[in-house]
């Protein structure tokens, strides 16, 4: 494995880690979760993700039931929680958003799941337009200060209000945001490579990506339709399906087709290639990997081998490829 630093923050993660969204719950039960981290502790991955959110909390049970079980040493290994969304069907107002009530809350709402006594990495899920940046950065570093968060971040802000919060923490002598989880794959790269970047060296921003694969995507699976047994056949993910008929979503799975047919002209995993092109890009700090099934975890570790491989010119074809 190798280990990337946060940003400018001293915090090493394993440039490969280990998300939960979709998963754990609705596909992997606790004894299924446990055998899958297990598997990602044991190749080297420190950073495991989760929020909220996700299966209205029970993925976060769900992990943190594992991870005291695992017995792993608790200063070897880092979990997030993101709040916004709720942990509720139907939230109440109060149950959501980027409140001080609802940052403090859900963050406690997240140790008592999670059973740690802090979060290594809490993220503000989405933007909150009805609540100022300055009552939201002044929570997480309330939550910083009472030791139950270590960074705190953001997921899909705009650039200028990454660079807002930066400054009204500086400005008040408050801790400022480490990282962002934006979503980055090669159907989705503007954000990270263009938006976030004067962030990396104005803020010492720091990423942990999300969707390498660009939910499966890019794996081919879904070039020629939905196989059963796939995120988009599962149960409540019928927006994925759904999108994927969209004219948008069309030219999506065409880009995919023109991807895995190169891969498959170079005798490389697509999957692999996918992720190992996340790792290229320095600004990465880790993507997080999806899996439903350990032996999709053992291929995307390949990646890492695979990222030092390929020449830039290879990379530029693939680049060609999904454009
Ligand atoms: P990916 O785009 O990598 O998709 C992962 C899914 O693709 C797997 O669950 C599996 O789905 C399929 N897959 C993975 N590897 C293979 C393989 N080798 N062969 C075939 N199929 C494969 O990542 P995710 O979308 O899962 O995102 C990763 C993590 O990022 C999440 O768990 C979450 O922690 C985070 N995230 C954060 C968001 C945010 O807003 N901050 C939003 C979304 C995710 P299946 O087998 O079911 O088809």
């Amino acid at each position: 494995m190798e280990y990337r630093r946060l940003g400018s923050s001293g915090l090493k993660l394993s440039a490969l880690s280990l998300g939960s969204w979709v998963t754990f719950s609705n596909q992997l039960d606790r004894g299924k979760a446990r055998a899958l981290i297990a598997q990602a502790f044991e190749a080297g991955i420190n950073f495991f993700d989760n929020a909220e959110t996700y299966a209205n909390g029970e993925s976060e049970r769900i992990m943190g039931d594992v991870l005291a079980d695992l017995r792993l040493p608790r200063d070897a290994w880092c979990v997030s929680s993101k709040v916004y969304f709720g942990a509720h069907e139907h939230p109440a107002p109060t149950q959501k958003g980027l409140s001080r009530k609802h940052v403090i809350e859900a963050c406690e709402q997240a140790l008592q799941r999670l059973r740690v006594d802090h979060l290594d990495l809490y993220y503000c899920h989405r933007p909150d337009a009805d609540t100022p940046i300055v009552e939201t950065v002044g929570a997480m570093d309330t939550l910083i200060r009472q030791g139950k968060v270590l960074y705190w971040g953001t997921s899909e802000w705009p650039a200028e209000a990454i660079a807002q919060a930066a400054d009204i923490a500086r400005r008040h002598g408050w801790y400022g945001p480490t990282m962002e989880q934006p979503e980055y794959n090669l159907l989705h790269r503007e954000r990270v490579e263009v938006e976030y970047a004067p962030l990396y060296s104005e803020v010492g921003l720091g990423t942990t990506i999300w969707s390498p694969l660009a939910s499966g995507l890019l794996t081919g699976k879904y070039n020629a339709g939905i196989p059963a047994g796939s995120r988009m056949a599962t149960p409540g993910y019928e927006w994925l399906a759904r999108r994927m008929g969209t004219p948008e979503g069309q030219a999506r799975i065409e880009r995919a087709r023109r991807f895995t047919a190169l891969a498959a002209e170079l005798g490389a995993p697509p999957a692999q290639l996918a992720i190992a092109w996340c790792l290229k890009n320095p600004h990465v700090s880790s993507v997080i990997l999806g899996a439903s099934r350990p032996e999709q975890l053992q291929e995307n570790l390949g990646a890492l081998a695979l990222s030092s491989q390929l020449d830039a010119a290879t990379w530029a074809r693939l680049e060609v490829a999904a454009a």
